[in-house]
């Protein structure tokens, strides 16, 4: 279940918000989305490379916090730099969501401190 959610959100939300708001050229808009993936090139840093267990936010450099935020500010600066900000920033949800997913029913996973800070906030 976590799996379909992670892929309908990393596959199928960029293509809703593709096709509501970019009408015109939504296929252009949803390759920049699906490109804005490279972000995962990151986790070539860690070992292992990919760990189904531990969350990502906070703990790969191009998925902490200070990324995030510059990329929230891209959605602001003009084409194409806004649609890759809004890739970014959905991937970053997705990301996060996963997260809170293992906060929830896994204990053995590895979440950084400073995400189940924000958890602890929120829940
Ligand atoms: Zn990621």
């Amino acid at each position: 279940m976590q799996i379909f959610i992670h892929y309908l959100l990393h596959f199928g939300a960029p293509l809703l918000i593709a096709l509501i708001f970019f009408k015109k050229n939504w296929k252009k808009v949803y390759l920049i989305f699906i490109a804005t993936m490279l972000v995962d090139l990151d986790h070539l840093f860690a070992n292992p490379i990919f760990d189904p267990n531990r969350c990502s936010i906070n703990f790969h450099p191009l998925h902490t916090y200070y990324a995030f935020l510059i990329y929230i500010i891209f959605i602001f600066l003009r084409k194409p730099l806004n649609i890759i900000g809004v890739g970014l920033t959905l991937h970053m949800i997705t990301d996060l969501i996963d997260c809170l997913f293992m906060y929830l029913n896994c204990q053995e996973c590895s979440i950084n401190d400073s995400v189940l800070e924000l958890f602890n906030l929120i829940s």
